[in-house]
């Protein structure tokens, strides 16, 4: 922690000592965010380009100076981020672009982003002395928790809140990394009002990625990854999904950072992109009016959120940018789940998958141009969520075990000539 300043509340300035514990200001209490802050004219002289590439850690803990964590505390067992990246040229030339960069954290350990801000929260937890962490998830937030927790040498327990609707394979996840699942037959705006109070009742470790301004922290090193990745030669627009808002707020500090040391010139445009069914903070975006609470009614349970508690720091995060943001359907998503896999081997869940559905409507819209250079990011893996992909694809062939059947199908299919 030698190079946190301090948090600091996006709401009304005030600045906190940064210990593991504070949420939120005590000013302004749910609207007073907080955000870490940290001193760059210290980090510029202790750390740079060079000594990172020297540094043979593969996971996100190769940024230690620009995490608010304390060095030496213990770490989950798990090789958290450095997911890889890929050029696309197939993809680029279906969306129209020349350039585009796919980085897949759906092969974090538990198979999503929030790998990121869990194993901070599970690490701060551990500085609070905490023996329980806890969270509303509509899924990933929950399995990666859960994962986090179950990867610590110490013993550490999560107790987590899921919404009736979260996908069988996100329980299934919950349930082998033996935690507590508590299932509320609700939405998740109910789920989380459980959970928040259980939390408080019982004095757990609080991973509501909406108010911990540490798993922002988390979050961001998805974009570390992506600068060093690319050379430090940053795109013109780079493309998250958006549920609460807190991985795009993420993105955006993360870029902040990196321009505030020194490691990048400028920070790209970000593309922000919710489900046509579930889309409040796009509408606040182009309203410019106050944030809506909208029905959760998306195939894309890990954007579905209808209530984001962090919509303000999201759409700071895209204005600042000079980005924009962008509504896709449900179909759109289904049909970029068969198009990502078939064309890239990348299998993604609805969530993970809608931000790159969206860039493929920003170039159509003229929003992003051809000789754009684009990165996104495939937040979720689609193992998670089967039953969508099914929806996705196209029926498969059954048959008895007959060769003369086959070849007659096959011929019909156009899979053979003869
Ligand atoms: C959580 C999540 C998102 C969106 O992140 P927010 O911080 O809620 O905006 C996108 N995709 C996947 C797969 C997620 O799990
Ligand atoms: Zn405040």
């Amino acid at each position: 922690m030698k190079y946190v300043k301090n948090l600091k509340c996006t709401n009304c300035g005030q600045t906190y000592e940064a210990i593991p514990e504070r949420y939120l200001c005590d000013t302004c209490g749910e609207k007073g965010i907080l955000e870490v802050q940290y001193k760059y004219e210290k980090i510029k002289e202790d750390w740079n380009k060079e000594k990172l590439s020297q540094n043979n850690e593969s996971s996100i803990w190769r940024y230690m100076p620009l995490l608010p964590i304390i060095e030496t505390t213990q770490k989950p067992n798990l090789r958290i981020g450095h997911t890889p990246f890929y050029n696309s040229k197939k993809m680029a030339k279906k969306l129209g672009l020349k350039n585009l960069v796919i980085k897949d954290d759906g092969l974090n350990p538990t198979g999503s982003l929030k790998d990121r801000a869990s194993a901070i929260a599970v690490v701060k937890a551990k500085e609070a002395g905490a023996k329980t962490a806890s969270c509303s998830s509509t899924g990933n937030a929950a399995s990666s928790l859960a994962g986090n927790v179950a990867a610590m040498e110490s013993e550490m327990k999560a107790i987590i809140f899921v919404p009736k609707r979260a996908p069988a394979g996100k329980v299934a996840q919950l349930l082998v990394y033996g935690a507590e699942v508590v299932s509320v037959q609700d939405s998740y705006e109910e789920t989380y009002y459980l959970s928040d109070r259980a939390i408080k009742k019982w004095g757990w470790y609080n991973r509501n990625a909406a108010i911990n301004p540490y798993l922002v922290e988390g979050k961001k090193t998805a974009v570390l990854e992506l600068a060093e990745q690319l050379n430090w030669d940053m795109p013109d627009w780079v493309v998250f999904s958006v549920g609460d808002g807190c991985t795009i707020a993420g993105a955006y500090k993360g870029f902040y950072d990196l321009e505030q040391i020194g490691f990048i010139k400028n920070i790209p445009k970000l593309l922000g992109v919710q489900a046509e069914g579930c889309a409040p903070i796009t509408k606040s975006f182009k309203t410019g009016k106050k944030l809506e609470v909208t029905e959760e009614n998306t195939i894309a349970d890990s954007i579905a959120v209808g209530s984001p508690s962090n919509y303000k720091k999201a759409l700071t995060a895209v204005k600042k940018s000079r980005g924009d943001m962008i509504n896709v359907s449900d179909q759109d998503i289904l049909k970029m789940i068969k198009n990502l896999g078939s064309t890239t081997g990348i299998f993604g869940e609805p969530a993970g998958v809608a931000g790159l559905a969206g860039l493929e409507k920003a170039v159509s819209l003229g929003i992003i141009k051809a000789d754009d250079n684009v990165a996104a990011v495939i937040t979720g893996n689609g193992l998670k969520d089967i039953d969508n992909a099914r929806k996705a694809t196209g029926d498969l062939i059954k048959i008895e075990s007959d060769i003369n059947k086959l070849e007659e199908i096959f011929y019909k299919k156009g899979v053979i000539d003869t």
